[in-house]
């Protein structure tokens, strides 16, 4: 008789977060019940996973499959994988770096970079491993890595054996600088390339490790780092080769008010003119931060199709804004949410970017306007947007990729909290991933992480770390 590989029954389950109340819902319906009739989330329910896919849902009364093994998720809430799409792993080896955490952007860069110059492929394999499995814990099913210091060959061949190993989904982005000091840039001349190596580099990490099928659990994006770090030509021509392989197309942009004044006065625009002018206002290009583009600039890019990365922690830590997602989601712009690098936001927890995200939605349009399910949405449906992936991933139908995580059910912090399991999980907190399925695998389980090299890599990375640091 056929059984599918696993069933979890007895949750609160959000098959897809919704971003608004349907316009039918009275005045007297709550968001629970909106949310649930429209068929996006069943309280009592049970979900099957079967070859790394969602086999089938079903409320409590509907008839269960037979399953080789059963996890009882006891009235907790099962939500979709959040997805990452914009981090730097490798800085967790420089996390909370006392010399650099006082600066603006630009002096926290130029303060890092030599720093950076140390990083190798055992470094790089141990910052990747530890932030998969830092993000696993915070919820984190799929993330991107942008990857733009190259002091040596084949890092990201190295972070690609750390997800590997792990099962972690991944998508890497090749990034890239050349425009160091010497030429009117922020980093030093031993951690830029020139163009051509950057560019046979990209075309052979697309040919080893990109995976277009559906179920991948690798792709590549392309991602020159920022318009302060490359050429203009760097820029144009790596747009052209995603349009050859078609592959999506990420960089920095908007994020510091320093850019702007940088732009014009090396480029003669404003960086959202830059990006149109160097062929990326593309539905492949998705950008990180984008605090800082006009209305008008904002319609044009969201016309475009190009969509946004949220990074709350790093915004306020850094800059002191964030992009405004529920005014650029109105103009059809996706908004996903990211971490950012483990420097900057010295933390890598997909639910506590999403309890951000929520923060700053009310902050900028108050209590009425702004919930958890949006923020939820944000880091599920908006962030698969962004790395082109949403026909499969960031939503629990079946067909759709079995990435998803049964989250702690009432810890101490979430007592008292029983009308709306969503708003509930959102604002209490911190929430911690209880179960963690990634294609079906189960890597995490009664919140321990099922890791095989994990105590000796956390030893290694210290090691690795220290010396960065030019510690004992
Ligand atoms: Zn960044």
């Amino acid at each position: 008789m056929f059984a599918v590989e696993t069933l979890i029954t007895n949750a609160y389950l959000v098959l897809e977060a919704s971003s608004e109340v349907p316009p039918d819902a009275g005045p007297e319906m709550t968001q629970v019940q909106a949310a649930h009739d429209a068929g996006r989330e069943i309280d009592g329910g049970w979900i099957a996973l079967d070859q790394g896919r969602v086999h089938s849902v079903g409320a409590a009364a509907d008839p269960q499959p037979q399953a080789q093994r059963t996890v009882d998720a006891q009235g907790r809430l099962i939500t979709p994988g959040l997805i990452n799409t914009h981090h730097h792993m490798y800085q967790n080896l420089t996390r909370a770096y006392a010399p650099a955490v006082n600066g603006s952007l630009f002096q926290w860069l130029t303060t890092l970079y030599p720093k950076w110059a140390a990083l190798d492929q055992e470094s790089v394999y141990l910052s990747t491993y530890i932030a998969a499995a830092e993000l696993i814990r915070g919820g984190c099913t799929t993330s991107s890595d942008h990857m733009y210091v190259h002091p040596q060959p084949r890092l990201i061949d190295a972070q690609i054996r750390a997800v590997e190993e792990i099962g972690f989904r991944f998508m890497a982005n090749r990034g890239s600088m050349t425009r160091s000091v010497e030429d009117g840039g922020l980093p030093p001349a031993s951690v830029v390339q020139d163009e051509e190596t950057i560019l046979e580099d990209s075309e052979r990490l697309i040919a080893a490790w990109h995976d277009p099928s559906p179920g991948a659990m690798t792709r590549v994006a392309l991602a020159p780092c920022s318009m302060f770090s490359v050429t203009e030509d760097i820029m144009r021509e790596t747009a052209l080769l995603a349009e050859k392989h078609d592959v999506r197309l990420h960089t920095h942009l908007a994020e510091d008010r320093d850019e702007d004044t940088y732009a014009l006065e090396v480029y003669g625009r404003r960086p959202v003119e830059y990006l149109e002018d160097v062929g990326w206002a593309t539905d492949r290009t998705w950008v990180a931060h984008y605090v800082y583009g006009s209305q008008e600039e904002s319609r044009r890019l969201a016309a475009a199709g190009v969509s946004a990365t949220q990074c709350p922690s790093s915004n306020m830590i850094l800059c002191g804004d964030a992009a405004d997602a529920k005014t650029l989601r109105s103009m059809g712009m996706s908004i996903g949410i990211g971490c950012d690098g483990s420097a900057s936001a010295d933390s890598a927890d997909l639910w506590q970017e999403t309890r951000g995200a929520m923060l700053l939605g009310r902050l900028k349009h108050g209590p009425a306007l702004f919930s958890a399910r949006d923020a939820l949405n944000m880091a599920t449906r908006g962030s698969a947007a962004n790395l082109g992936w949403d026909d499969e991933l960031g939503r629990l139908r079946p067909g759709d990729c079995a990435d998803l995580v049964v989250w702690e059910s009432a810890p101490l912090t979430q007592l008292g909290s029983f009308t709306d399991p969503v708003e509930g999980w959102l604002r209490s907190g911190p929430a911690r991933a209880w179960h963690t399925f990634i294609g079906g695998r189960h890597v995490l389980d009664s919140g321990e992480l099922q890791l095989a090299a994990l105590e000796e890599n956390i030893v290694g990375h210290s090691r690795a770390a220290r010396a960065m640091q030019g510690l004992s």
